[in-house]
């Protein structure tokens, strides 16, 4: 066995509330190959569940609801054996996963990525930039921009794991190098990457979509072609299956789907990251350094270029048009995107230089079921909070989460988003003032020149995004 500097990887298909399970063999592949697993990647279907509350607020079959072990790792009486990272996919306890919406730590040791997110990974010399977008595609509520506030009614209990047209706006907003992706379902044909006939064979019931060119998530082919990252990891299909991408700019992916895990089932592939970033299949690394996360200066300002534009996710505009005869997902409204864009690399040249290592702030936030409970009552308590991990990224680019409050977070101790929506517009107005007037500048003076070239279709209101305003 050849000895590199890098990073040992275990990547998992979908999880499926198997705690113990999975972090039992990653103890044993360890004690076989004797190496140390530097990071666990899981790519949804996790079942973070802490409390009954939680167990009510996952979408699943009523006879298949069970409580599982999460909480014993919630509250430390168990501890994941190494840094795990996760994706959501569409079994979650979804009021949980919504108060980490834009990424934090579940429990010690393992961190959920958000809806969507970019941050870096480091050990040693060695980083790289691990990018993922959570949740399945339907089309029906991509094309929804709606976002479901909690209490989740029933039909909010599956809509709320639908991919969101903000969130790939947001990583279609991200420019630089991404190497490692995570999503739950596969990007559209991908299959014909890869080895079709043996996955038909295996899954005799894919068969027909295949055929009919209707396998996988369309939001994500959109998204392995922007974005190319050197891997790409999913699940969900429950089968292994491996894909080669040649992109047109000569850029490869590797795609990697992985099965759910049961008994003799391919649901973990181990792998070394290099710093030159090749993959080394039973090569693996030494070098025992501490495994460290870090915010991407990219994502922080996309973050703030587009925070705005949540606050109005009530009416906010359809922003991609899918057109389903030419498998063709785009970006309308072409002009304000190319505003986004430069709104961000306006902020980037403020947070480029900037490292920050993300904290272990992880707090326990509800009451975790206990072992001999004999009631079938609900713990306290039953809400979406704003806690302590998304304040204090908030803050980072001089956000507050009360300004979510009664959409993405249920506080009913503090004011509603709309009582609040006002006073918090006049404080952000102060705040961005003079990015904004220089940003607004520029783009005003883009806009003449593109308007003196070509005519503009699109109706340009500066109102829909008020960072612009
Ligand atoms: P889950 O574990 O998320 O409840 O269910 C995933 C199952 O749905 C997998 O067994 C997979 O076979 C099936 N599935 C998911 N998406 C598709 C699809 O687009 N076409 C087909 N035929 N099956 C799918
Ligand atoms: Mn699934």
């Amino acid at each position: 066995m050849i000895q590199v500097e890098g990073i040992n990887i275990a990547v998992e298909g979908c999880f499926h509330g198997n705690f113990d399970e999975i972090f039992g063999e990653i103890l044993d592949i360890e004690k076989k190959k004797q190496i140390k697993i530097d990071l666990l990647l899981v790519c949804g279907d996790v079942q973070t569940i802490r409390n009954k509350n939680d167990m009510y607020n996952m979408a699943c079959p009523k006879k298949y609801l069970e409580m599982g072990s999460f909480y014993k790792y919630y509250t430390g009486e168990k501890i994941a054996p190494c840094l795990t990272i996760f994706i959501g996919g569409n079994h979650e306890a979804s009021n949980y996963l919504r108060e980490m919406h834009f990424g934090g730590w579940v429990c010690p040791n393992i961190y959920y990525l958000g809806n969507s997110n970019v941050i870096e990974v480091k050990k040693g010399n060695t980083t790289f930039k691990l990018g993922g977008n959570s949740g399945i595609f339907n089309n029906h509520d991509f094309n929804n921009p709606k976002l479901e506030s909690f209490p989740f009614t029933q039909d909010q209990l599956h809509s709320v794991y639908h991919i969101k047209q903000f969130d790939l706006y947001k990583l279609n907003l991200y420019e630089g190098d991404i190497n490692i992706f995570l999503s739950h379902d596969w990007p559209l044909s991908i299959e014909k990457h890869g080895n079709i006939n043996d996955l038909i064979r295996k899954k005799k019931h894919f068969e027909a979509d295949i055929l009919d060119g209707k396998f996988g998530s369309i939001s994500h082919q959109y998204l392995l072609n922007k974005l190319q990252p050197n891997f790409w990891f999913a699940a969900h299909m429950h089968v292994k299956f491996e894909a080669l991408v040649n992109h047109q700019s000569n850029k490869k992916t590797k795609f990697l789907a992985l099965d759910k895990c049961l008994p003799g089932r391919e649901f973990l592939q181990v792998f070394t990251y290099t710093k030159e970033g090749v993959d080394l299949y039973n090569q693996f690394a030494f070098n025992n350094e501490p495994i460290e996360l870090y915010y991407d200066p990219e994502w922080l300002a996309i973050m703030k270029t587009t925070f705005n534009l949540q606050l109005i996710w009530d009416k906010m505009p359809k922003l991609f048009d899918i057109n389903y005869a030419q498998k063709e997902l785009k970006i309308i409204r072409w002009q304000k995107y190319q505003q986004m864009l430069q709104a961000k690399q306006q902020l980037l040249i403020n947070y480029k230089n900037q490292r920050i290592k993300i904290p272990n702030n992880f707090q326990i936030t509800a009451t975790p079921h206990y072992k001999n409970d004999p009631t079938n009552k609900l713990t306290l308590p039953n809400r979406v909070i704003l806690n302590n991990q998304i304040d204090d990224y908030l803050k980072l680019f001089n956000e507050s989460g009360l300004q979510l409050n009664g959409f993405l977070f249920y506080e009913p101790q503090q004011p509603q988003k709309k009582e609040i929506q006002n006073q918090f517009q006049v404080i952000n107005k102060i705040e961005i003032q003079q990015n904004k007037e220089k940003v607004k500048q520029e783009i005003l003076k883009q806009l003449d020149q593109q308007q003196k070239q070509q005519k503009i279709n699109d109706n340009l209101n500066i109102l829909d995004f008020p960072l612009l305003q």
